[in-house]
């Protein structure tokens, strides 16, 4: 479907719950979610974990729509050799810490938006702490060891995880509901898992590859379209293919088996 039907703008006026400039800032798409769907937006809290790559497109598009509370955790300063995919940060940013670059950005893009920034890695001692008072939580990491940490928390707090890895010009993206799909556990084995230091890539794929991220998890606020759910999406960029594979809860999983 090309065009959607248009509400008229008029009817926005009125509202209590956004502001003028609100209703401005977001509308072309309040044309498609209306006001009930924009407010979900603005009450919602996000948590992007790492904010690199991934994170960088997460947070300004997250931003950019309206998402209400928007949480970044990464412990890492910008460096020059980010830059190639990083873009919510800039030059004149190296050295600085990546939380309160993008937060600086964010705060640019959208003032609306409340952004808190935790400066600390993921870790078994925090991890439940900093993500039991989102909504959502967006698994922008750069490691398998934290990714996994990352879906063991989501799963006992019962989150949604939004996962996504990339590398060179592939990427892939799982959409767990605790309880109702697999978790990433189900379907990765610890121990084939090796870390392989710098990972190569180009930086359209992690654009590319969190915008979908952004995507679902603009879905799964709003209740608009269908969520990936029981699939692992896989992108191909060099062949420009996205493949949705079947996966299934594995019923001995140490993680996720007892829900
Ligand atoms: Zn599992």
């Amino acid at each position: 479907m090309y065009f959607v039907k248009l509400t008229k703008v008029n009817s926005w006026v009125g509202n209590d719950t956004f502001s003028s400039e609100e209703l401005r800032r977001y509308d072309r798409q309040l044309r498609i979610l209306g006001l009930e769907r924009q407010k979900k937006l603005k009450d919602s809290k996000v948590a992007i974990v790492g904010v690199g790559g991934l994170g960088s497109p997460i947070a300004l598009y997250l931003a950019a729509a309206g998402v209400g509370h928007i949480k970044l955790i990464d412990f890492d300063k910008v460096s020059l050799s980010n830059l190639n995919r990083q873009i919510i940060h800039w030059t004149s940013d190296i050295g600085k810490d990546k939380v309160i670059s993008a937060k600086e950005k964010i705060n640019k893009l959208n003032p609306n938006v409340a952004v808190t920034s935790i400066k600390q890695a993921l870790s078994k001692d925090n991890a439940e702490a900093l993500l039991s008072d989102v909504d959502i939580c967006i698994d922008a990491l750069d490691n398998w060891k934290s990714k996994l940490l990352l879906n063991e928390i989501c799963v006992k707090l019962r989150k949604p995880l939004i996962h996504a890895g990339v590398k060179e010009f592939y990427g892939q993206i799982l959409v767990i509901i605790p309880g109702k799909t697999p978790c990433l556990r189900c379907i990765v084995s610890e121990e084939v898992i090796e870390e392989r230091g710098k990972i190569p890539v180009i930086g359209v794929t992690p654009g590319i590859i969190g915008l979908l991220q952004a995507l679902e998890a603009i879905k799964l606020i709003t209740g608009m379209g269908e969520l990936t759910l029981n699939q692992l999406i896989l992108f191909d960029g060099l062949s420009m293919e996205l493949t949705k594979v079947t996966v299934e809860k594995n019923p001995t999983c140490p993680v996720c088996s007892h829900l």
